[in-house]
């Protein structure tokens, strides 16, 4: 296809509201208008808040409570419609011709719900994994619907995109959350480049936008799946590898990538470029406002992914890239919380070297990836795993590796202060650790790579952790100096 695209991808806040919605549509708009940008595709989450209450819905179902779930799906069907007389009440036969749409949509959840009801209620309970991924799938579908709405109200064609993009393989039990969330299904490279084209390129070709649902993706044998919570920025990527993107726009409701997150620290600075490898590994620790698996699609092929405020569509945001062209020159810090740090001990252990790679495979096996590899030597091995992970590596070990020593600690945090202005810099690493020792926090151990210095602490210290951290390394916090009190000062010299 001809046709050069871009993909821009809105967050769950900024399809929060009916108003925010209509600021969508005139970003969306913009771009269609303006000739110096690309055709756009976009990819939407589901209003805020909108997935957890599907989450909600499921377990209700579940446990039989159904007076609950009846209540939850009637606070759930009031958040879209008011969005939709927000965004069409003035426009009658649009506002007739979305509701239709939507109430179809409600039937079909309806629907979807007695069925997770009745196999949670059968012996048919293996079913309820897959009917609880296609509950959750419903959010993604309802802001489609509501967004190419808004979207063709402003005067440009645009059309809900009904199926899923994304394929994926199909769940395996290993992949099943507790809350029964299906996560971790992987997207089928060429699959879902065959049936992305076939969705998306018709409607370009026409100029008309695809207004397609994130987080979302289908088995070759037609099962709803997701991505995993907080999964839209990747399914963005994935679906813009598909099609050949020049571009990945994430819209969320924050500048671009900040030095830490502004919820926690209140002068975080806006990071305007980064490399890949930062900007993977701020995800990695922690940094929500990325995805981690956002990358894996497209920064082999080079294709930038940038960051933008949906409320500030004219800041620049931050640019994500390659090496050489995205010297960031700045560094961050983020926290990963709910993490154990597991040890293994042995007096002749690690000298043989298939041991390491044994206690890495056990862990494996139990589902858990190492977040952090912290220090080794011939007789220990010590790495961080998820919290909730941690119980079944721990047994795993113990099991399989009969003399060795086997340690776990829980309740840690992961503290990650990251990027080429860190590293660049001799004094950072002896900085971060003065930091937290003058605020009285110890550190349990830590990992140092060349972007970057991960130290591990106490969960319930990791926040106050964070604020000195970037106090101290990144933007001292300049106390406020009232007038009157300089004077006095002056006064008393
Ligand atoms: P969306 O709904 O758009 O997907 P998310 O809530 O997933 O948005 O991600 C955006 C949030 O990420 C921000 O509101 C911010 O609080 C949080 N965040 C955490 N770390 C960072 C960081 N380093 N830079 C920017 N935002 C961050
Ligand atoms: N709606 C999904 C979630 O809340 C995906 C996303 O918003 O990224 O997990
Ligand atoms: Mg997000």
């Amino acid at each position: 296809m001809e046709t050069k695209i871009q993909i821009i991808k809105f967050g769950g806040t900024s399809v929060g509201t009916g108003e925010r919605i209509r600021r969508v549509a005139n970003i969306i708009a913009h771009k269609v208008h303006d000739t110096g940008e690309d055709f756009p595709v976009v990819v939407v989450s589901a209003m805020a808040g909108v997935t957890d209450q599907l989450l909600r819905i499921a377990g209700l179902a579940c446990n039989g409570e159904y007076q609950d779930c009846e209540t939850e799906l009637h606070a759930l069907i009031q958040i879209h419609l008011e969005a939709a007389k927000t965004l069409l009440l003035k426009h009658e036969d649009r506002y007739n011709e979305l509701v239709d749409d939507l109430e179809m949509a409600f039937a079909t959840l309806k629907q979807d719900v007695t069925e997770l009801q009745s196999s949670a209620t059968t012996s048919n309970v293996h079913e309820v994994p897959l009917r609880t991924a296609a509950i959750a799938a419903w959010g993604e579908r309802f802001s489609v619907f509501l967004v190419a709405a808004a979207v063709r109200n402003s005067g440009v064609e645009a059309v809900p995109v009904r199926e899923e993009a994304i394929i994926t393989s199909h769940p395996s039990k290993k992949t099943y959350q507790p809350a029964g969330i299906v996560i971790g299904t992987e997207p089928l490279t060429d699959e879902t480049r065959i049936n992305a084209q076939r969705l998306a390129h018709p409607l370009i070709e026409s100029r008309i936008v695809p207004i397609m649902p994130g987080f979302i993706g289908r088995t070759t044998k037609g099962f709803v799946t997701t991505l995993g919570r907080n999964g839209s920025d990747y399914s963005a990527s994935v679906i813009g590898a598909a099609l050949d993107c020049t571009e990945v726009t994430i819209y969320t409701d924050v500048d671009g990538v900040l030095s830490a997150d502004p919820r926690l620290v209140a002068n975080a600075r806006l990071l305007p470029r980064l490399s890949y490898a930062e900007a993977a590994r701020l995800s990695w620790f922690g940094a929500k406002v990325l995805h981690p698996r956002t990358l894996i699609p497209i920064a082999h092929r080079n294709i930038p992914v940038r960051v933008r405020n949906t409320f500030r569509p004219h800041s620049r945001g931050t640019v994500v890239g390659s090496e050489r062209t995205q010297r960031s020159a700045a560094a961050a810090i983020t926290v990963r919380h709910q993490l154990a740090l597991i040890t293994v001990e042995n007096t002749d252990m690690f000298g043989a070297p298939e041991n390491a790679g044994q206690v890495f495979a056990l862990a494996a096996r139990a589902g858990a990836a190492p977040v952090a590899i912290c220090s080794s030597s011939g007789y220990h091995l010590s790495f961080m795993v998820e919290e909730q992970a941690a119980d079944s590596v721990l047994a795993l070990l113990q099991h399989d590796m009969g003399t060795w020593r086997v340690i776990c600690t829980k309740g840690l945090a992961a503290c990650a202060c990251i990027g080429s202005g860190f590293s660049a810099d001799p004094m950072s690493s002896a900085r971060a650790i003065t930091a937290l020792a003058r605020e009285r926090i110890p550190v349990v151990t830590q990992g140092a790579s060349e972007s970057g210095i991960i130290l591990i602490v106490e969960d319930q210290d990791s926040e106050r952790a964070l604020r000195c951290l970037h106090r101290d390394l990144i933007a001292p916090v300049i106390p406020l100096v009232r007038h009157g009190t300089q004077e006095k000062r002056r006064e008393a010299r």
